[in-house]
């Protein structure tokens, strides 16, 4: 469980989270979701102690996310985000074997089962194939595919990921979002994930905080109760109709109309 109590973060003048509460729990999927800017990157990185706030807190799984040292913050937290490591000179192979660095100690080699744990996270990735390749010639989409095996190598119980699906296809957007889901299912792994496509939150979260353009959150609970059609109107400034089709969620989008929904339930 990963929870963020009274975040609050400011970029100079501008307050990007106001006391914003975020609770991730085991075996579920958290999205954060809100327009542009909202700060669901900001939310994110405060969970994963890229940026501490002295304002208020962060617990894994009871420990204050600040009392625990790197290593131990590695093994008990993956996190996937944009484009890192594109600069670096190595192969996909070695890329992912760095999941397996926070299991060994200073100086250990990796070990065959790093590896062959290393080798299966880039299997479940459909990225075996590109095991021997260099990690700086891949496409944005297959950069991202190798970062999430790097997570999985990495074996923690919670698992952060910043926008996974960019850069995807459709069919890796819906196989990424069912890999979170099926970590959560099996292994009880706490999913915390940005996503900004409402209906991939809709299918793949179970439950949401919608962050409003003022630092604040506009509703959390469960995925439901959060995409509430007119309430998501209000924080994205268009229209959304929420249908269900065999009891999904699907949200759908009319830009330049904001009088029709009214007109349709009068
Ligand atoms: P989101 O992920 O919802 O798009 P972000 O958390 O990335 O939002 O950004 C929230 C706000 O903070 C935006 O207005 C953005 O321009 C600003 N911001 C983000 N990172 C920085 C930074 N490093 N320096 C200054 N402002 C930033």
């Amino acid at each position: 469980m990963i929870e963020g109590r009274s975040l609050s973060w400011h970029y100079g003048e501008n307050e990007v989270l106001r006391h914003v509460d975020l609770v991730a729990h085991p075996a579920r999927v958290l999205g954060l979701i809100g327009p542009n800017g909202s700060g669901k990157t900001t939310a994110l990185r405060l969970l994963y102690g890229a940026l501490r706030t002295a304002t208020g807190e962060v617990r894994v799984d009871g420990d204050r996310l600040e009392a625990l040292g790197p290593r131990e913050t590695a093994r008990r937290l993956a996190v996937v985000v944009q484009e890192s490591g594109g600069e670096s000179s190595m192969t996909v192979g070695e890329m992912v074997l760095l999941g397996r660095a926070p299991h060994l100690a200073t100086f250990q080699r990796t070990r065959t089962e790093d590896r062959r744990i290393a080798g299966e996270a880039l299997r479940r990735v459909n990225a075996a194939h590109l095991g021997a390749r260099a990690y700086a010639g891949l496409s944005g989409g297959e950069r991202q595919r190798v970062l999430i095996a790097r997570a999985l190598a990495q074996q923690a119980s919670h698992l952060l990921l910043d926008e996974p699906t960019n850069h995807l296809d459709i069919r890796y957007q819906h196989e990424v979002l069912i890999l979170v889901r099926e970590l959560a299912a099996e292994l009880g792994t706490t999913a915390a994930v940005v996503l900004h496509d409402l209906n991939l939150a809709a299918r793949y979260c179970d439950d949401l905080v919608l962050l409003h353009g003022d630092g604040r959150v506009a509703r959390a609970g469960s995925t439901d109760d959060v995409l509430d059609p007119v309430l998501l109107t209000e924080v994205y400034g268009i229209e959304i109709e929420r249908i269900e089709v065999e009891g999904e969620i699907h949200l759908l989008f009319r830009p330049g109309d904001g009088t029709r929904h009214e007109e349709r339930t009068a």
